[in-house]
């Protein structure tokens, strides 16, 4: 009798759930329900497009997908082709792993002028995502602003700092790799609200815009502070190392290359200035008390063409299960949210730490699932015949992995010089692929 999960979101966190629940040698049958026809979650639309090596993982993943217990159903969206109490009614336990998607608002005035994005949108635009591959973002620009330093502020800065060569091997799409190129922007200024000490960006990710051929990382040796003072262990040497990183900047010289990506600390982003579009950012002096930025009531402005702010994501309620306003997660219990429903990664705790920090999610989520099925001792429910069923009844056209597979061999095959693949944007041309005799 085996146990029927669906699994609604291919991202990390899901493939980390399935992965588990086939590692606890149960008879376990696993259906993924996506959205897009691809896979992988942020793997594809959220890790930058020149970080090629952490986009390896999906290769695990794979070895997951391809495995006989599991299925892949791409292009159905639950809460529009079909329901989540319709997943409920088939499965013996349904897992949310759907991420938190949406930007946190960056709630300023000016902030809707044309030249703000968001970072999820500014993201998923150069990773070409059909959600937001139409963005368009005018990057002609002499100076362009991220806010927030966290790693995702990091990557948006990065790119914008890449050389044309250092483009040459990522897999941004023709629209957004052409966009960077053209790009006439000098300067990048990275806006920190608290000091160098609380930044949130990763190391390796620091001393990798130490290393771009044409950009120039800069501090202010002025904001830099001694030492880091009075941390756990781990945290003391994590962020004694970012701060070794930043003394390091401060000692660049700003003519080394041609472009140059300012850390700027202490910065909190008070108003967007311009008229109908961005020319400049408005910023308040702050200073760190128990941790938190506070401000000094001290202003400066700076001008740019362009702003990013990547302050964080959150998620979004899903009908048919309960939410938390306040949190933007699913309320549970340590993954569990309901008799049969569960939730794993960035929708269950927010949406922090790496790829890898979704794995204990996964396990947590499957010893549930497996104590919960065992414990109840009921009849399986029918699981995946039914839910081809309910497809066909609605006429939802689903792709399998082997059409992923599909579509993927023409990525590749659309690859030019050294570039891994060369997306497909839209669901339309993706289908086209599988359409084509
Ligand atoms: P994050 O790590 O939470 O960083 C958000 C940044 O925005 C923080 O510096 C935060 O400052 C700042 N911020 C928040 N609200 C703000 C406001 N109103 N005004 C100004 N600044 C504000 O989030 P993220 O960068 O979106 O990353 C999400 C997760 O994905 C993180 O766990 C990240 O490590 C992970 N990620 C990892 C990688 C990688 O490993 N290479 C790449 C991308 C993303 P405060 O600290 O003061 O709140």
């Amino acid at each position: 009798m085996p146990v029927n999960v669906a699994i609604v979101g291919s991202g990390p966190a899901g493939f980390y759930t399935a992965a588990a629940l086939i590692d606890q040698g149960e008879d376990v049958r696993i259906d993924f329900i996506e959205r897009l026809p691809t896979p992988f979650g942020l793997i594809r639309g959220g890790v930058a497009a020149d970080h090629q090596t952490t986009k390896k993982v999906a290769n695990k993943y794979e070895k997951t997908a391809l495995m006989e217990q599991v299925r892949y159903y791409g292009n159905v969206e639950v809460g529009r082709d079909i329901a989540l109490a319709d997943l409920r009614e088939r499965y013996d336990a349904v897992v949310l792993a759907i991420g938190a998607p949406e930007d946190r608002v960056l709630d300023i005035p000016g902030a809707d002028k044309a030249g703000v994005f968001g970072a999820a949108a500014f993201v998923g635009w150069y990773n070409g995502h059909p959600d937001f591959c139409t963005l368009n973002p005018d990057l002609n620009v002499a100076a362009a602003a991220v806010i927030g330093a966290g790693n995702v502020a990091i990557d948006v800065a990065r790119l914008l700092g890449r050389s044309d060569q250092e483009l040459a091997t990522s897999d941004l799409p023709e629209y957004a790799e052409t966009a960077f190129r053209r790009s006439p922007v000098k300067d990048i200024y990275l806006f920190a609200r608290r000091g160098p000490v609380e930044v949130k960006i990763t190391n390796v990710e620091l001393r990798e815009v130490g290393t771009l051929t044409e950009c120039v990382p800069l501090v202010n040796a002025a904001q830099l502070p001694e030492g880091v003072g009075n941390l756990e262990d781990r945290e003391k040497r994590l962020k004694e190392r970012n701060l070794e990183t930043f003394k390091e900047f401060s000692n660049r010289d700003g003519q080394e290359k041609p472009k140059r990506m300012h850390f700027e600390f202490y910065a909190a982003p008070s108003e967007i200035l311009g008229g109908d579009k961005v020319e400049g950012i408005r910023l308040e002096r702050t200073r760190v008390e128990d941790g938190r930025a506070v401000g000094t009531g001290k202003f400066f402005d700076v001008p740019c063409g362009l702003v990013v702010s990547a302050i964080g994501y959150h998620g979004e309620p899903l009908d048919g299960a309960p939410f938390d306003d306040r949190r933007d997660i699913i309320p549970n219990d340590d993954g569990r949210v309901d008799a049969g429903l569960y939730a794993a990664g960035w929708i269950k705790r927010g949406p922090s730490g790496v790829i890898s920090t979704n794995r204990p999610d996964g396990v947590t989520a499957a010893e549930h699932i497996l104590n919960d099925f065992n414990s109840a001792a009921k009849e399986s429910k029918p699981g995946r015949e039914a839910l081809e069923t309910l497809l066909r009844e609605k006429n939802i056209r689903f792709v399998s992995y082997n059409d992923w597979k599909k579509i993927e061999a023409a990525e590749f095959k659309n690859a030019e010089g050294d570039r891994p693949r060369k997306k497909f944007t839209t669901i339309q041309d993706m289908l086209d692929v599988l359409d084509e005799r």
